[in-house]
């Protein structure tokens, strides 16, 4: 593996999304997909039905570490994994 795909591949993992806080409480990635289709492009806004934006979670962040303790999904009642 070259150096460029080392940092590329360790870019990806640090932004990746691990979950997404909407509706006041902790969605996993596949049900948010399903409730804003296209949020996973990170390109347009997306707000909840109270007009709060949809903010994705992404792995390492302070917060990822307590999802990954505590939460489940709020659409799915999934564990969340990290
Ligand atoms: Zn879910």
């Amino acid at each position: 593996m070259s150096a460029q795909q080392f940092y590329g591949s360790q870019y990806r993992h640090c932004a990746e999304v691990v979950a997404y806080t909407f509706f006041a409480d902790v969605h996993c990635v596949a049900c948010t997909v399903e409730t804003f289709p296209g949020i996973e492009d990170g390109k347009s806004e997306h707000v909840d039905v109270e007009g709060n934006p949809v903010h994705p979670v992404f792995f390492g962040d302070e917060f990822a570490d307590e999802i990954e303790e505590n939460y489940f999904c709020g659409t799915c009642t999934e564990k969340i994994t990290i």
